[in-house]
Parts: C-alpha cells; structure tokens; sequence
C-alpha cells in the first residue's frame, strides 16, 4: 500500500465519492463484510450515508479529508506490528471511526462554537463540542437508518466493545487533548509500562493511531502535503472573516499564526504537534527509516525555506 496514495485522485474520479470506493476496498481486504455479517447493499448504504453527511463545499474538513484520514488509519492497521497485534473488531472500530471522525463539520472549531454559544456547544457543555457531535450523529443515523446500520450483526457483547472503542477514538481527534495521550504514551514506552494485554492500554495505542491518521498531511510527499495546507489555509481564512464579526474575539495563537503566514502555521504544527506523536508512533511499530518522518522533514525544510 502507497503512503502517498493521492486522494484527490480518487476523488476526482469517483465523481467526489471517495469514501465510498476507498470504503468498499478497505472492508473487502478485510473480510469485514463476511466476519461481522453485513451485506453489501448496508455497507454501501452506510459508506454513502456518512459521506453525504460531509459538507463537500468546505475547502478542508469534508468528505476527502475524511478519506485521506481513512486511508492512513488503514495504512497503520495493515502494518505487519499492527495486524498481528489487533483483533478483527479494534481493525474495524479503526475504520468506522476513520469514516465518520468529523462528519457535519461545519467548518468552524470548538473555540468559535463555545465562544458564541453556539446550539452544539449547548447540547454538549463546552466539552470537545464537535467531536461528540460527530460520534454522536454517525450511533443516531445508524440506530434510526437500520438500512445503513453495519453494526446491527454483531453480539452485544462486540456492539459494546466497538462502540466504546468508536467514541474513544472520535473525542481523541480533540486536538485539545492532543498533549494528553501523547505524554501518556510516551510515559508507557519510555517505562516500558506499556501493557498490550491491558485494555485501556489498547485503547491508548488506537486512540493514537486515529490521531496521527487525522494530522498526516504533513507527512505526505510534498505535492499532497501542499494541496492540504492550502486547503486548510482557505477554511481558516472563512473562519477569521466570520469572527471579525464578533468584535471582541481573540483569534487564538495557531490561527493567528495562520492569517499571517502559512509557512509559520506549518513548521510550529509539524513541530508542536505532528513530529513528537509519529517519532512515538515509528518507534512503537519498531521503523527505522518511517516514510512518515522523512516527509515530515522535507516538509518542515520546505516550509522554512
Ligand atoms: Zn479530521
């Protein structure tokens, strides 16, 4: 499987469906279909469903980021380490959660959401705002459209399971949080503490894993990469001329960095944030030379140039 698959490709191709052909392939390799009981008619219904739920005008948080995300997580999980290491059910709460990790993403971020009082951040308590909004909607399309339900086939005991591990993976994507889990990881690795037979453990592992999948795109040959920033360079510039409106928003530091150079917002965000979790994630999976960090580092050189 090619790291630097190039989504937009796909997209451009399946006429803008690129979750679902890149859906149908993943669950195909496998096996999903046949292991969970799920004919093909509700995998296309779901599949179609969740990318319908994408606001494909956005410039970044639509239907091919969603994609790109579901690519890498199955780029992670088809790893020699990781297939050995994850049970059929963690492979496909992995491939979920990648599908419908910001489904209905209406393009602006919890701080704006919170900061206005927005319905959602009513609903949900100022708490990780649009990532429970995201979980919440994909368990409320699947408990109401039984025709789109993949999950209705599995034991309670699996729906117990999967779901635990849906949710977790979706509020991880919480860039919020992002410090958390990977000081906790790297508190595990370095003590060796790290426990594969612990669940929460487990969850950890996934939990990153969804994480560095959703903050790839620096680590994607530079072509790609670029295509990405761009793109959230766009959905950022929207988002700054709505808080205008609102006088007496404070832009926060990433987003300010990214109204006056994109080149900026890169190198601080590959550094703060993308270098430090897929060095963790190399080091777990035992690779020497990670396709990931090489691009990173041509990527950073390229920004800072
Ligand atoms: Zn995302």
């Amino acid at each position: 499987m090619d790291f630097n698959f190039d989504i937009f490709k796909l997209s451009n191709i399946t006429n803008c469906q690129p979750i679902f052909y890149l859906g149908k392939h993943i669950f195909d390799q496998h096996n999903f279909n046949k292991h969970f009981n799920i004919k093909l008619s509700t995998l296309e219904s779901f599949l179609t469903t969740m990318e319908n739920q994408y606001h494909m005008a956005l410039p970044y948080h639509n239907n091919i980021h969603a994609a790109d995300v579901l690519h890498a997580m199955n780029y992670f999980i088809s790893h020699p380490v990781l297939d050995n290491l994850l049970t059929i059910e963690e492979k496909f709460a992995c491939i979920i959660s990648a599908i419908i990790h910001d489904i209905d993403h209406p393009g602006i971020n919890n701080s704006y959401e919170i900061k206005h009082s927005e319905p959602l951040s009513v609903i949900y308590n100022n708490k990780s705002v649009l990532e429970n909004h995201h979980c919440a909607l994909a368990f409320k399309i699947l408990h109401e459209y039984i025709n789109c339900n993949i999950l209705k086939n599995v034991t309670k005991s699996q729906y117990t399971y999967i779901r635990s591990l849906i949710i977790a993976m979706v509020l991880a994507t919480d860039m919020a949080c992002h410090k958390q889990f990977v000081d906790e990881f790297t508190e595990k690795l370095k003590n060796q503490t790290f426990n594969i037979e612990d669940s929460k453990d487990r969850k950890l592992l996934l939990c990153i894993l969804i994480k560095c999948a959703d903050i790839s795109n620096p680590t994607k040959i530079n072509k790609i990469s670029v295509q990405w920033s761009n793109r959230l360079f766009k959905e950022n510039l929207i988002l700054s001329v709505n808080e205008k409106k609102h006088q007496n928003y404070n832009l926060s530091p990433l987003l300010k960095n990214n109204c006056t150079s994109k080149s900026e917002n890169q190198t601080s965000f590959i550094k703060i944030f993308v270098k430090p979790i897929y060095q963790l994630l190399g080091s777990f999976l035992e690779i020497d030379d990670f396709i990931a960090i090489r691009q990173l580092e041509e990527n950073y050189n390229f920004w800072e140039e």
